[in-house]
């Protein structure tokens, strides 16, 4: 029997398991992938506090040889099922199945993709999911958003304050009227209401975009770089059965990610927040880290 359970390797699960083990918690972490989650598929973050610029593989190793450190052991298998019964949860992998006394659920989210010629390519290279994090790379350049719905718009306001122009390409817009009109007010928004990507090319960066309509109507854009805002999907129909999650999938947690299941918590991406970055994911895998092991710690004593 294991005390702590964390599934995913990504900046929350690695953070609850300094937390968990430096409070004296026997700690497994399952992953299903390869340790860092979303950071290893990030060219470079310079918004992570004690860092001017770090590669996202970078960060995650750091991230992944301190919990080690601490003494967290790792299992490198998906987990497929959670269940419960008289206050134990039994975890399901790949491989097998370990009994533990509480869960912390930080699998994470993944960003949809375009999913059109050279989107894969540039990936890293002009093609982001992130105008927070990657808008400055591109301060006086001209860009493109891909999207139609709230966070798209968002997007191209907060880079129309950086680049020079801003094309927003949104197949069927999504957004609230207050958020488009305000969009539109901006003179270097320029917004293709009914198009879609068709190619992203360049040589070797992102250098423009073709898009399309459905009659076959294109236009050629050059951009420096290629925002993705399509949104994220979520795999969380493992852990509905456990947890309640909202109509998008997210986990349904509080600020303190607790959720509505004893003895589980959901850190990082995948659960109900405003702000969904590695510095708002690392604060979620201590705080859950440091609330299930007063847990773990009360169950010890109650033995
Ligand atoms: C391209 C890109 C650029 C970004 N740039 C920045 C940036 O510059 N700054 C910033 O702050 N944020 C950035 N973000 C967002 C940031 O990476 C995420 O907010 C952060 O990684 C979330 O951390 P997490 O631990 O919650 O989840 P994740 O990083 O998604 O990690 C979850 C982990 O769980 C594992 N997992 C999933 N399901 C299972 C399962 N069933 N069993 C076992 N393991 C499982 C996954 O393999 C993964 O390793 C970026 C994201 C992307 C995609």
């Amino acid at each position: 029997m294991r005390e702590l359970v964390i599934i995913g390797a990504g900046p929350a699960g690695l953070t609850a398991a300094v937390y968990a083990r430096r409070a004296g918690i026997d700690v497994l972490v399952c992953e299903g992938g390869m340790y860092g989650g979303q950071l290893v598929n990030t060219e470079i973050i310079k918004n992570y506090p004690s860092y001017k610029s770090v590669e996202g593989w970078e960060l995650a190793r750091n991230m992944y040889l301190q919990a080690e450190e601490c003494g967290a052991e790792f299992l490198y298998e998906g987990v497929l099922d959670v269940y419960e019964k008289d206050g134990i949860f039994t975890v399901k992998t790949d491989g097998g199945e370990t009994e533990c006394l509480a869960v912390i659920i930080a699998n994470g989210s993944k960003r949809l993709k375009i999913g059109c010629k050279g989107s894969d390519r540039y990936e890293g290279l002009g093609v982001s999911f992130c105008a927070t994090c990657d808008g400055q790379l591109y301060k006086g350049q001209p860009v493109a958003v891909v999207g139609g719905g709230e966070n798209a718009f968002e997007d191209a306001l907060y880079l129309s304050a950086l680049c020079t122009k801003v094309h927003l390409c949104a197949k069927k817009i999504t957004a609230s009227e207050e958020t488009v009109n305000t969009a539109k007010e901006k003179d270097n928004i320029i917004i293709y209401e009914g198009y879609y990507p068709a190619e992203i090319y360049g040589e070797t960066r992102v250098t423009g975009l073709v898009i399309a309509d459905k009659e076959k109507n294109t236009a050629d854009i050059p951009a420096a770089a290629v925002f993705t805002a399509l949104g994220q999907t979520r795999d969380n129909a493992i852990f509905a059965k456990i947890v309640v999650v909202d109509d998008s999938g997210y986990i349904i947690a509080s600020e303190d990610c607790s959720t509505d299941t004893r003895g589980v918590w959901a850190a990082g991406d995948t659960r109900t927040k405003p702000l969904r970055q590695i510095v708002t994911a690392a604060s979620d895998g201590a705080v859950a880290a440091t609330a299930a092991s007063a847990y773990i710690i009360k169950k010890r004593k109650s033995k």
